[in-house]
């Protein structure tokens, strides 16, 4: 092979794993966790500089060279340096950016964020010598090997394939864990991940820092290799070229983001070189900015999930398998009890959750009452959706909530959750007052709510809708993630067995392994339920949970209700199905325009002649 191809090749090379390492980053933020981190370029470059400027000896005074540290370190330390820093301006930038929950807000900022980097890189002369950036830098290990540049070519391109090879299988530990089906979970729903009692803004902040520490890792290596950065390597395009990178190659799925490198950062942008020169000077990137853009558009229109599509988790053997299993053995132990396994008795509904931290509970407060709703209102921009509304929900039982539409049913059960905060009132949970608490950590107290909208996590399969929603899961965190499957196993399979006879109970084994978003809207209403359960709530919310809903599977949730009820499951219910609501709930509760109209059993309603003007009637 002549040097020149020789250098040709390995330079690819070590574009590609460095790419590669990238689009891993990205990956994880955006393909995983759904979060838009336009500031991408950013991190990459933080990871350059760092890396440089800890390689470097100190700036000569009396050059044109000038910027902070040179402690001129020894490899790999200023690689770890670069990573940490990248770790730590995600900190800063995600801990503003991601706290709203708005995506557009989030999107917006790291934009902007990446801008005003731009702008003070170049305008800041001493932190990395402004807009001529940084040279010279040392290659790691050059002078101790003394080779060849072409020999120490194929020797770097070795150092980035075990880098990758690294970064690979940390970040497979993590896309491959309980907490990483969470991650996916909240890129498909936010909302829901919250209700289910865990702080979306702070998951994403870790999946933010550890994206920004890998994508500085890239930087470095690459600043390693080719010995200079400047501003010129990461205009905020560069950003989007990433993106694409991402969605072409597949998103949430590591080889698919390692094709994305191959083909948009390897192929697309390597070929204009070689096409033949026109007179103008910035032909050869115009090229390729407008292939990158026919590329995205023809993939957004055949193949929106990139060539490698995210793999879908097929676990309905395994779970059918460790449910035959455990069913067996409580055979074998229950013969003599003479009791069978049912999920749906007091088992599921046993509170498996403890109190959170620094909450007191009230110890005059009524033992037999789950919630209390104490002159609660809630205002959308002068109207009373709320207006002072007083109830009760009695431990252990079920009580229906009904009223025309409008009347406030959902923003009442909102407010409990704590989807939506109070304008004034107190909401009593087990005498504790939740009130203006965040909808995760009311759902650790054991509250759970389903949506009046159906939302599943679409892009989960039935079974891991059912899964992700159960608490205390070795793995379902960041450190738990990286202690690998064997340290989660166990448990994983417990919870296999137990959404497996939930399935079998409603009879959705079938499609057990289908896509959530596929399924008819009934059937998405039906693992919304089965999700709740699986989150062994102690008072469960419930928002239409029959809306949409055909009539045979209606009777299938009612019954499941009234064995729920039965089990001492204490459950509010928002449901126009007036029949459902006299055979599932002891009492009702009768709301209209905002305000309570009246309490009492379904009959006791009936002859009620303003209720039964207010609604059983109109
Ligand atoms: P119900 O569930 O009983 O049909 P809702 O609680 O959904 O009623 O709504 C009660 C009132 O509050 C309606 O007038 C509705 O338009 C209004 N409302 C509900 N949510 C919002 C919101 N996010 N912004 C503005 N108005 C809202
Ligand atoms: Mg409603």
């Amino acid at each position: 092979m002549s040097i020149a191809l020789q250098s040709y090749i390995t330079t690819l090379l070590v574009y590609l794993g460095v790419n590669t390492i990238a689009c891993w980053a990205l990956n994880l933020q955006f393909g995983v966790g759904g979060v838009m981190n336009f500031a991408f370029i950013l991190f990459q470059s933080i990871g350059a500089y760092i890396t440089a400027v800890l390689t470097l000896p100190q700036a000569q005074s009396g050059t044109y060279e000038t910027y902070i540290l040179g402690l001129h370190l020894p490899w790999p330390l200023p690689l770890v340096g670069a990573t940490v820093a990248g770790g730590l301006l995600a900190l800063l930038v995600g801990a503003f950016a991601l706290r709203p929950a708005r995506r557009d807000f989030q999107a917006t900022v790291m934009l902007v964020v990446s801008i005003i980097a731009e702008t003070l890189v170049v305008t800041q002369q001493g932190w990395f010598n402004g807009a001529s950036g940084l040279y010279s830098i040392p290659q790691p290990f050059a002078s101790a090997l003394n080779l060849s540049p072409t020999a120490y070519s194929w020797f770097f391109a070795g150092l980035v394939l075990v880098v990758s090879l690294l970064v690979y299988l940390f970040v497979d530990r993590i896309t491959g864990s309980p907490w990483g089906r969470r991650l996916r979970a909240m890129r498909d729903n936010p909302e829901a991940v919250e209700s289910l009692g865990t702080k979306v803004s702070v998951e994403s902040l870790k999946l933010y820092v550890i994206g920004g520490a890998i994508a500085a890792l890239s930087g470095g290596l690459l600043v390693e290799f080719i010995g200079a950065w400047s501003p010129a390597a990461w205009t905020t395009g560069e950003t989007f070229i990433y993106f694409v990178a991402v969605i072409v190659g597949g998103l949430a799925n590591n080889f698919g983001a390692f094709f994305g490198a191959f083909l948009v950062l390897g192929v697309f942008l390597e070929v204009p070189q070689y096409l033949p020169n026109f007179s103008y000077t910035n032909t050869e990137s115009a090229i390729q900015s407008a292939l990158i853009g026919v590329l995205i558009l023809v993939f957004l229109w055949w193949r929106p999930k990139g060539i490698v599509p995210e793999r879908r988790r097929r676990l309905s053997k395994l779970a059918m398998s460790t449910a035959s299993a455990a069913a067996a053995r409580e055979a074998g132990t229950s013969a003599a009890a003479g009791s069978a396994r049912d999920p749906l008795s007091a088992e599921l509904v046993r509170n498996h959750r403890r109190v959170p931290r620094g909450v007191v509970r009230d110890a005059a407060a009524d033992p037999d009452l789950a919630i209390a709703v104490r002159d609660v209102a809630r205002e959308f921009g002068g109207v009373q959706a709320v207006d002072g509304v007083t109830f009760d929900v009695p431990r252990g039982q079920a009580t229906g909530l009904i009223g025309p539409n409008g009347a406030g049913k959902s923003t009442a059960l909102k407010l409990i959750a704590g989807a939506l905060k109070p304008t004034r009132g107190q909401i009593l949970v087990d005498g504790v007052d939740v009130a203006g608490w965040p909808a995760s950590r009311i759902a650790q107290l054991g509250v759970i709510r389903t949506f009046q909208h159906t939302s599943e996590f679409a892009q989960l399969t039935v079974l891991e809708n059912l899964v992700v929603a159960a608490p205390g899961q070795p793995g379902d965190s960041l450190g738990g993630a990286l202690l690998g499957r064997r340290h989660s196993r166990a448990r994983q399979h417990e919870l296999l067995a137990e959404a497996w006879e939930l399935l079998e109970q409603f009879d959705l084994t079938k499609h057990a392994d289908t896509y959530a978003g596929e399924l008819s809207g009934g059937q998405r209403r039906l693992v919304e339920i089965m999700r709740a359960l699986m989150a062994k709530p102690s008072i469960l919310l419930l928002d239409e949970p029959m809306a949409g809903v055909n009539p045979t599977l209606r009777l299938t949730i009612e019954e499941h209700l009234q064995r729920l009820r039965d089990g001492g499951l204490t459950m509010l219910m928002v449901e126009h199905e007036l029949g459902a609501i006299e055979r599932v709930c002891d009492s009702v509760v009768v709301m209209a325009q905002g305000r309570l109209l009246a309490t009492g059993s379904m009959e006791e309603l009936r002859s009620n002649e303003e209720v039964v003007s207010a609604y059983l009637v109109g």
